[in-house]
């Protein structure tokens, strides 16, 4: 088996990767960061984020393992000083994995050209200068014109990050499908959105189109792109919308209980 590392840059970090790369050598395991089997990433869920966008091309064959350095992460099932377990269970591996849902989404520009990306947390896509104004459609359908900051598109996965702060629901990493939440509509007797979160199923389409060539925003994970409308250049007509064939697998071997992460992370001590 062969294992990749992935870390960022914080000392504690790179004190764990070195940990962690004698330890593997130790055991015979092999070093591969090009093609690997098993990535772990040492960081944060950021960190996650980073290294799933540096291994888009291979997402299939892939199984990834966090280790946290910071506090507790969605991503991140280990922590810094449970390096001799973890080795353990890789010494160990049968091949055991858990996967997520993955949101596709592709952009159409006023020059003509599409481009396509994969996101594991969410797609957002805001005005920076102006009030926001797009019609949304559903299936191909007319379903609201949005004004307002933005919108956020998000997966089961990513439904505790972005999503959560601007009001979205978290979704149960098991459910397939996507969530759209509004950052900040207008709504008042002339303009009006449906004012909540909508969660899809596994086969709808969602577009965004753009009223307007305004200066956009639009993200995927950590990646933001700035769609300028400036002389010549082109700005962003249209973005849609799918669950992604594609998934993020993990290499689980323990179960952690997502709800527990969710009371721990957000909640604290609940009597
Ligand atoms: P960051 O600004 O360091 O991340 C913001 C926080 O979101 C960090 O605490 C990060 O955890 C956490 N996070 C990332 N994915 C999560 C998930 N699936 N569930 C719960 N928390 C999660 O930026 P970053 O580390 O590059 O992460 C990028 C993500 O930040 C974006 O995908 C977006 O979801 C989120 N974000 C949130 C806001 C907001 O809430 N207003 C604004 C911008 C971006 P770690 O510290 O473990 O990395
Ligand atoms: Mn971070």
């Amino acid at each position: 088996m062969k294992i990749g590392i992935y870390n960022n840059e914080s000392a504690e970090s790179q004190r764990v990767t070195k940990l962690l790369r004698d330890e593997i050598e130790r055991t015979g395991l092999d070093h591969d960061e090009k093609q690997p089997d098993v990535v772990i990433t040492i960081g944060g869920d950021g960190t996650l984020l980073s290294a799933f966008h540096h291994y888009i091309d291979q997402l299939d064959r892939i199984r990834f393992v966090g280790i946290h350095t910071g506090h507790l992460g969605f991503y991140t099932d280990w922590r810094n000083f449970e390096i001799d377990d973890l080795v353990d269970s890789l010494v160990q591996d049968s091949g055991q994995s858990v996967s997520y849902p993955l949101l596709d989404m592709h952009a159409v520009y006023s020059d003509g050209t599409v481009e396509s990306f994969i996101a594991l947390n969410e797609s957002t896509i805001r005005n920076i200068t102006k009030t926001m104004v797009c019609d949304v459609y559903i299936n191909n359908q007319l379903f609201e014109n949005f004004r307002g900051d933005g919108l956020c598109i998000s997966t089961p996965t990513g439904s505790t990050a972005y999503n959560k702060s601007v009001g979205g629901a978290i979704m149960d990493p098991n459910s397939i499908g996507f969530q759209l939440a509004e950052m900040a509509s207008l709504n008042n007797r002339v303009f009006r959105t449906l004012g909540s979160p909508i969660i899809f199923g596994a086969d709808t389409k969602l577009m965004l189109r753009l009223r307007d060539a305004n200066d956009h925003v639009m993200t995927c994970d950590r990646d933001q792109m700035r769609l300028k409308n400036a002389e010549g250049k082109r700005h962003l007509l249209e973005v849609s919308y799918q669950v992604s064939k594609k998934r993020i697998y993990f290499a689980r071997y323990r179960h952690t209980n997502f709800w527990n992460r969710v009371k721990d992370s957000f909640i604290g001590g609940a009597k």
